[in-house]
């Protein structure tokens, strides 16, 4: 027997082989007698677990030094601010694209430090897509040009990095660990880790040292990317379980054969389920194939009027959290890395035995 099949996007399914080691490490960990959670943040222990974590994360996206790895708190949400605080202070405008709902908050929020400039953004009519480089404006004069790789809500990935004179942003919450990137192609990436590395609340920051000193006077020193570092990311107590069980799922990871492994599995996964949607005729999603997430797939069904029964059957089955984001509707199955392709095929089976009953 296995546990349902959590398709959530986020507080997302964790592997299940880190979750028992967590558990069985949970009241004595290594022969301490404690929890990792009961432990001093400055203790041997606790700082060699959090080295080791940022050694493992290092290993897995191949991050040179000239990078800074930060564990920080506060969700994605706050380097909505991080990013203009951090980089605000050369008296430029902020370059964003927006290509769906995460962008938008993203430039929202920037427009509190500075000005905003949207260089691009994604076409509302369907299907969805990005559009090609060459005709956004320019963000060379910009302090920064910020993108979203995977926008979880809509469903829309780039599978390719925008180049810019400006240093290069890139919110990837919900697809950093699901392929290998080339990280020397960015600047700055941040990434919630509710998706794909851990605990909610946690944040992973990597920052192009070089990009020190343009911070706004104003920024609290919480929010201080280079004091951050200087701290070791111990400039207050850092969220220490978090981070461990993060080390843990970077540890599992890393005994999967690493991202190019991860890759090729959401690949596949990702194109079955995409294949049972388009050639149904019953299901559909409004994203153009050359803009589909690997990791977030919204879809809906020929008649919306079934969509409550679609998601009660489907717990029924044990396929979980497949309501779409209350904003669009809909369903979304969110396929990130401690999903197998077994849950996928459940869930395509489940689709066609649906459709042939309701169609
Ligand atoms: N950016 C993206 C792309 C996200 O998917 C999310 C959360 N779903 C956020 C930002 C916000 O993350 P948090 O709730 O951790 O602040």
């Amino acid at each position: 027997m296995h546990r349902p099949y959590n398709f959530c996007a986020g507080p997302a399914a964790l592997p299940e082989a880190v979750l028992t080691r967590a558990a069985g490490e949970m009241l004595d960990w290594h022969g301490t007698g404690m929890s990792f959670m009961e432990m001093s943040h400055r203790s041997g222990e606790v700082v060699s677990t959090v080295e080791a974590a940022e050694s493992s994360l290092r290993r897995l996206l191949g991050i040179g030094d000239e990078f800074a790895v930060l564990f920080v708190q506060g969700g994605a949400t706050s380097q909505f601010a991080g990013v203009p605080m951090n980089l605000g202070g050369v008296g430029k405008p902020f370059a964003y694209v927006n290509t769906g709902q995460w962008s938008a908050k993203a430039m929202a929020e920037a427009s509190r430090y500075g000005d905003v400039v949207e260089v691009a953004a994604a076409s509302k009519e369907l299907p969805c897509a990005i559009p090609e480089q060459e005709s956004w404006a320019s963000a060379d004069d910009a302090a920064y040009l910020h993108f979203t790789p995977n926008e979880t809500i809509d469903g829309i990935e780039f599978h390719w990095v925008p180049e810019s004179q400006a240093p290069v942003v890139a919110d990837m919450s919900s697809t950093l660990l699901s392929r290998p990137i080339a990280v020397d192609d960015f600047d700055v990436i941040y990434a919630g880790a509710q998706k794909n590395i851990g605990p909610a609340g946690l944040v992973i920051l990597i920052v192009r040292r070089e990009l020190y000193g343009r911070t706004l006077s104003s920024c609290p020193s919480m929010m201080n990317w280079e004091v951050t570092d200087k701290a070791g990311s111990m400039l207050n107590t850092p969220p220490t379980y978090s981070i461990y069980l993060a080390g843990l799922v970077f540890e599992w990871l890393e005994a999967q054969g690493g991202l190019a492994a991860m890759a090729e599995r959401n690949r596949k996964k990702a194109t079955s389920l995409y294949a049972a949607i388009d050639e149904s005729g019953f299901y559909g999603n409004p994203v153009a194939v050359a803009d589909r997430s690997w990791m977030n797939v919204p879809f809906t069904l020929a008649d919306a009027e079934l969509d409550k029964v679609f998601l009660k059957e489907a717990e029924t089955a044990g396929l979980l959290n497949l309501k779409g984001h209350r904003s669009v509707g809909g369903m979304r199955a969110s396929i990130y890395n401690a999903i197998p392709q077994a849950a996928v095929d459940a869930l395509v089976e489940f689709m066609q035995d649906f459709e042939r009953k309701h169609a």
